[in-house]
């Protein structure tokens, strides 16, 4: 049983490589049985905003991935966090250091001049038989954790496998700044292990905060969890994936016409899978995700797969979600009596439910003007003699579905001599304006009779726009 936790930091929306992070944690927790958990990192009160905060729960609600706890909030922890740096200055495992910024800074010049990394010298760590300097008046010391000074911190990553940094790398970092309050690496230990997590999945730009983490959980005699530090999806070309190339807010996916499931399916994928198989339901995800199987390498972006997953996911959902998906596009076809015929003709043709709502519209509304290239292509001498007399061929006759309406234009097509495109393209462009919409039979039988006559005088009249 996996206790996973998802921690976002609330300085911005939710990233995809955060909501990819999220759903491995949520999907390791599902299929093990345990909980998903979310907490807000929100300490960094400078770069943290509310409205952030909203827009990372918003994007959680609308993919379906809730928290399995009250979500926690760091900013509401700090007594927490106070009452353990008291506990580690009481048992020795912590110190107070007196050193100001201007000594820091110069140990630090040094340092660097001399090409060493710069690390506490451990100038108020205190030993055994070692005598302190005297305490500064009006210093507020700042604490620090007693990190081992040799030996080397080991843990066996899930993705990366066997990890090994020197001790010696880690020096007695702040736990807790001059003005009490905790910092980053000790407040994400403390979290993870009152809240239980047994499981952290995260991006692997943490990985260098894990040794850190390790010395709180150690100083503490916290069982440390285990960790997968999954790499980083990347552009196509291998770069840092850019607001162009798809890093942009969950939310934005959304306005953008994509389901949920097609995104979470894509994401799965940006760094797991399963032979060769592309498409997972929520339930094939959960049978299959390990993230002892995700990919040791960074993934790349592909809004092509993304864009196919959609159309898949659209082509696959029932009429009524899709009429609930068109209401954030402000298109409503509910009081339509052909509502079913529409949504099936045109959820076929769509990469996303904004190019549902164009395909619909360009069949429900009478075209204001005809595609200038189609006209010239396809608008020919004798056209307004077949398309006067197919008028006449469908006041003539009685139709619902699409196939009576092949049943009667096929036999006109042959009786005419006429090859398909001279009649199909001249009653495209009069009905929809273009040469693209789906067939002609599928139209008329959404639009009627009335309509398509309507329509197809009109065209005539308008000369079709020449
Ligand atoms: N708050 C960190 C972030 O948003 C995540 C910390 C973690 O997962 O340990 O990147």
């Amino acid at each position: 049983m996996a206790i996973t936790r998802f921690a976002p930091s609330p300085t911005g929306y939710l990233h995809i490589g955060g909501l990819r992070t999220a759903l491995y944690s949520y999907l390791w927790a599902k299929k093990t049985n345990g909980e998903f958990k979310l907490r807000i990192e929100d300490t960094d009160l400078a770069r943290n905003s509310e409205d952030a905060v909203r827009a990372i729960l918003e994007a959680f609600e609308w993919v379906g991935m809730p928290s399995d706890c009250v979500i926690e909030y760091q900013s509401k922890r700090t007594d927490i966090y106070k009452k353990y740096i008291d506990l580690m200055i009481e048992n020795g495992t912590a110190y107070k250091c007196y050193m100001s910024k201007d000594e820091l800074q110069s140990l630090r010049d040094k340092q660097e001049a001399n090409k060493e990394t710069p690390r506490y010298d451990g100038t108020w760590r205190p030993e055994d038989g070692k005598v302190l300097p005297s305490v500064p008046e009006n210093v507020e010391p700042v604490i620090r954790i007693k990190a081992p000074v040799d030996g080397v911190i080991e843990f066996i990553d899930g993705v990366k496998g066997n990890m090994k940094f020197d001790a010696n790398q880690v020096d007695d970092f702040v736990i807790a700044r001059g003005n009490g309050m905790p910092t980053y690496n000790f407040v994400v230990a403390i979290d993870d292990h009152l809240m239980g997590i047994s499981d952290v999945i995260r991006g692997d730009d943490h990985l260098s905060n894990t040794p850190k983490q390790i010395v709180v959980y150690n100083a503490l005699g916290f069982t440390i969890p285990k960790f997968y530090h999954i790499p980083m999806i990347n552009n196509p070309q291998g770069k840092k994936l850019s607001k162009r190339d798809g890093a942009m807010d969950v939310m934005e996916y959304k306005n953008l016409g994509y389901l949920p499931e097609a995104i979470l399916n894509f994401l799965v994928r940006l760094g797991w899978s399963n032979g060769d198989q592309e498409i997972f339901s929520m339930d094939e995800m959960l049978t299959l995700f390990d993230p002892n199987n995700i990919n040791k390498s960074a993934s790349a972006y592909n809004t092509e797969k993304l864009n196919w997953l959609n159309a898949h996911y659209i082509k696959n959902s029932s009429n009524s979600r899709l009429s609930k998906e068109l209401e954030h596009f402000d298109c409503s076809i509910d009081g339509h009596d052909k509502k079913e015929m529409i949504l099936d003709l045109c959820k076929d043709r769509a990469n996303s439910i904004v190019e549902l709502k164009n395909n619909i519209e360009n069949i429900l509304t009478s075209p204001n003007e005809y595609e200038t290239a189609g006209v010239k292509k396809f608008i020919k001498e004798n056209t307004v003699t077949v398309l006067e007399k197919y008028i006449e061929l469908l006041q003539n006759n009685c139709f619902h579905i699409q196939s009576d309406i092949e049943n009667i234009t096929k036999p006109f097509i042959n009786d005419n001599n006429l090859k398909f495109p001279e009649l199909f393209q001249p009653i495209r462009i009069s009905l929809t304006g273009g040469t693209q919409a789906p067939s002609v039979y599928d139209i008329i039988a959404i639009l009627g009779a009335d309509e398509s006559i309507k329509r197809i005088q009109e065209a005539i009249k308008k000369d079709f726009g020449r």
